[in-house]
């Protein structure tokens, strides 16, 4: 069963990303990631497997932030792998999902019909795409006309 943390204030957000992952473990996963508002965009980092292997990732490239969101992923649609861990989404937009997205066939062939293109296998990805589509996080960088 997935868990998710998020996570805005003064402290470093990802020490508190990752001590809350970590709070969540016992409920099972096969991997995890995290996403920090740093600098004016969104930094990802994720791994398949146990929340060290993320860990370690971390201490190679660190985000500094203090709004954030973490994710623990049981796979429902596409194997446990690093693409496929949450979050989900781009510099503007990222997201993280516990379920199933029932009719993610149908937005995901609507959206490649618009032109996204699409890197995991997982249905959150959709979502994410269908937020960027929407216009999510593009008023707040003053960008005003969409390309899809
Ligand atoms: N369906 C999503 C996936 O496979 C979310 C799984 C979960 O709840 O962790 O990535």
């Amino acid at each position: 069963m997935c868990g998710i943390v998020g996570y805005v204030g003064e402290r470093d957000c990802t020490d508190v990303l990752l001590d809350s992952l970590s709070k969540l473990e016992y409920r099972g996963y096969d991997s995890a990631g995290i996403a920090v508002f740093e600098n004016g965009e969104i930094t990802v980092e994720k791994a398949k497997g146990e929340l060290k292997n993320l860990r370690e990732k971390v201490a190679e490239h660190k985000p500094m932030g203090h709004c954030g969101i973490g994710h623990t992923r049981w796979a429902t649609h596409g194997e446990p792998s690093d693409i496929n861990s949450h979050p989900h989404g781009n510099k503007r937009v990222s997201i993280v999902h516990n379920g199933i997205i029932e009719n993610y066939k149908d937005i995901k062939n609507f959206l490649i019909e618009k032109g996204y293109t699409f890197i995991s296998e997982t249905d959150t990805e959709t979502v994410a795409k269908l937020l960027d589509r929407s216009g999510a996080g593009k008023r707040r960088q003053g960008l005003s006309s969409y390309p899809h």
